[in-house]
């Protein structure tokens, strides 16, 4: 049976001086061989505890498993957001002070890509993957070693997280929709990796840096792929010095766990995790599914075109033919003169993917996200 060992890792203080903290677990596997090194977070969003249960059942699985490589896994990784209540809801997506989202907090400085290439154009690929991963670290400690002006209370947490993640070769940040089915945003590079999760919806993100942790542990790498390809030398991205994937993986919904379920999420990670030669267990293999991607800029959000209360129509994850009915809209102020109800729909096939949380909204809430242009991967 694989021990883990469990630390805590300060993220910050209280007024009262009480030091807020986060539980690390991991487990060191025998043989550390050339399979890669793995890191996972759960909760960094409030209100989206499925991935808390999720690591639960990770890691009575992975104490059976024949590791190849180390996992970290940190449930519960924002202490702050996660006691973010109101009344019997969790807030916890933004930051009550600055209103800033919790996920857009991590860091990563594109003006190091350039000379470190300069730097390092001749390096082996071994040379580069073990400086390259110094200099990321050396940026976040520099970050978190305090300067005179000092950093905000989510950078703090953001930075702390980012440090384990960027010791990793792949990094699953477990977040949850709204009201909202399983989906996965995956890098393009790493779209072939999309199979081995059982999720049958994928997003495919491009290289923009916008502040979020799957962005935040990949795009470096991906961007300095691409710029010794400009300098003449070719890496792939996924593989060797480059291994790095990152994905947040999408659930389902906010403010609630369900253990059975998370089996079968721990199941699907172990499938993935077993693909990549994380873990030597044959048994864990992805389940047959038809599995939908869209790019980024096909994911599109549905705004109400009116306030009113939404009675919610379309299944999550079944196309959805144009024409047909998303949702109807009440309307309290027509009743009895036949403007009461409102069919709103679009002039497309789509995907449903998730939902607004509350029945009641104003016009531009936004309504539903769903897949457009989508294909099978
Ligand atoms: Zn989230």
């Amino acid at each position: 049976m694989n021990k883990f060992t469990k630390e805590v890792m300060f993220v910050g203080e209280m007024a009262s001086g009480a030091k807020l903290t986060v539980p690390v677990y991991a487990f060191t596997a025998d043989n550390n061989v050339a399979a890669p090194t793995v890191y996972i977070q759960a909760n960094m969003h409030g209100a989206e505890v499925q991935g808390n249960a999720v690591i639960f059942q990770l890691l009575e699985l992975l104490q059976q498993c024949n590791l190849q490589a180390n996992i970290t896994l940190v449930p519960y990784a924002n202490p702050v957001g996660c006691n973010h209540k109101n009344g019997e809801y969790t807030l916890g997506r933004f930051d009550p002070i600055t209103g800033e989202n919790w996920n857009r907090m991590y860091h990563f400085d594109q003006a190091i890509i350039a000379p470190f290439v300069e730097q390092n154009l001749d390096a082996s690929a071994e040379e580069i993957q073990t400086k390259f991963q110094q200099l990321l670290l050396a940026q976040i400690d520099k970050k978190l070693a305090h300067n005179i002006w000092g950093i905000t209370t989510g950078q703090r947490i953001a930075y702390q997280l980012q440090r384990l993640a960027h010791q990793a070769d792949i990094v699953l940040d477990l977040h949850t929709g709204p009201i909202s089915s399983k989906h996965l945003y995956c890098p393009e590079y790493a779209q072939a990796s999309a199979q081995y999760f059982d999720i049958e919806h994928t997003i495919l993100i491009d290289n923009d840096f916008g502040g979020a942790m799957d962005e935040a542990t990949f795009c470096p790498w991906w961007s300095l792929q691409q710029a010794y390809q400009a300098s003449g030398r070719n890496f792939t991205m996924g593989e060797g010095a480059f291994k790095k994937e990152s994905f947040t993986v999408e659930l389902g919904s906010q403010e609630q766990i369900d253990l059975d379920v998370a089996k079968q999420d721990a199941l699907s990670i172990l499938s993935y995790l077993q693909a990549k030669g994380v873990i030597d267990n044959k048994q864990y293999q992805p389940q047959k599914m038809t599995r939908y991607a869209c790019y980024l800029k096909d994911y599109k959000a549905l705004y109400s075109p009116m306030g009113g209360m939404i009675d919610y129509l379309a299944d999550f994850g079944k196309p959805l033919a144009a024409g047909e009915p998303l949702a109807r809209i009440l309307r309290m102020d027509n009743y009895g003169d036949g403007e009461a109800l409102h069919y709103i729909s679009l002039d497309q096939q789509v995907i449903p993917i998730l939902h607004f949380a509350s029945a009641s909204v104003n016009q531009g809430t936004e309504l539903y996200k769903v897949f457009c242009n989508y294909f099978e991967i």
